[in-house]
């Protein structure tokens, strides 16, 4: 199922905002290039406004009906004046944009509009990417380009300036959280995961990865026995924790978590519980936000920053675990 254009205002606002006015006001560009990181939203985009250049019966002038039959076939990949171009192998060959060109050269088939869609911009080869310069540089009347890219920073800049760069954010952390949902992840693991990266795609194998679903569970319980006493702490980070988080990234993402953890205790002390993270632990974290004053708190999350700083100036890992539990218990 294709996403609607309201799906996509939810996921890149500031986007759909800038292609809508560009159909509202008659500014439509000849070509546009969206770059931003993968899974941000830029083919679903592409396709939501290929409709709404050649809906015939768009809402409020701009919103694809997804009725009609223009709609309907471009939903499906095959209208016939609406083109994406994929790369075959590891590059876009010169002869992919010399096919498009010469279908572009013939009159419109049906529609008074022809989109077409370069997906992996970047990957054209030095013969593609002249080819399509000239493309560019003629564009015919009603010819709409939209090149996608990852990595702006290898486009040719005499590509670059003659498209209009429309930047892609990252997701917000609830917008991978409905994502991965969708992909049937576990809500709760959704949740946790949607706050460490930004990525739907990085997400879903953080999900199948053993070690880290194990390893938010031992952050949890680290917490846990950290707010019984600290002895039993230190003896938990000798027993279970130091077997699992060995490596110096281990470590990090470990205090990632932990640092969760107690951003968790600040959206309850500011009354946002809808943001917390672990929802399976509300009651709990709520008694102790509780009985943590604001400024408790904040030195704790200090002491979770700094050690993450001194993982990365070299620090033994051993020891700073071990310094970083006995500051965490500290008037708590
Ligand atoms: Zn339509």
């Amino acid at each position: 199922m294709d996403k609607t254009w309201q799906d996509m205002s939810q996921i890149q606002p500031q986007v759909m905002t800038m292609l809508q006015n560009s159909i509202t006001k008659n500014r439509v560009a000849h070509a546009y290039l969206f770059e931003g990181e993968k899974g941000t939203g830029k083919q679903e985009i592409s396709n939501a406004f290929a409709k709404s250049l050649l809906c015939e019966a768009p809402t409020a002038g701009y919103e694809p009906c997804e009725l009609c039959r223009n709609c309907k076939r471009i939903s499906s990949g095959n209208h016939p004046d609406v083109h994406l171009i994929e790369r075959d192998g590891l590059s876009i060959k010169k002869e992919q944009i010399k096919g498009l060109q010469e279908e572009f050269s013939k009159k419109s088939v049906e529609a008074d509009r022809k989109v077409y869609m370069i997906a992996d911009a970047d990957k054209m080869s030095v013969g593609a990417a002249n080819s399509l310069l000239k493309f560019l540089e003629e564009p015919l009347a009603d010819t709409v380009a939209i090149l996608m890219t990852e990595q702006l920073q290898r486009i040719l800049p005499t590509i670059l300036s003659r498209c209009q760069v429309i930047s892609f954010k990252p997701l917000s952390p609830e917008n991978v959280k409905r994502k991965l949902i969708e992909q049937e992840l576990e809500p709760q693991l959704a949740s946790v995961i949607a706050h460490i990266t930004q990525n739907v795609e990085a997400g879903i194998e953080l999900s199948h990865d053993e070690w880290f679903v194990q390893a938010q569970k031992i952050v949890v319980k680290l917490y846990e026995v950290l707010k019984l006493n600290s002895l039993k702490a230190l003896l938990y980070l000798q027993e279970d924790w130091f077997t699992h988080f060995k490596e110096r990234e281990q470590v990090d993402r470990g205090l990632d978590l932990l640092l969760l953890i107690y951003k968790d205790l600040l959206y309850i002390q500011l009354d946002k519980k809808d943001f917390v993270v672990f929802q399976n632990k509300l009651k709990e974290f709520e008694t102790h936000a509780l009985h943590l004053s604001p400024r408790r708190l904040a030195e704790h999350m200090g002491c979770i920053l700094e050690a993450k700083r001194k993982l990365m100036s070299n620090t033994n890992p051993q020891l700073l675990m071990e310094q970083l539990v006995l500051n965490l218990q500290e008037g708590s």
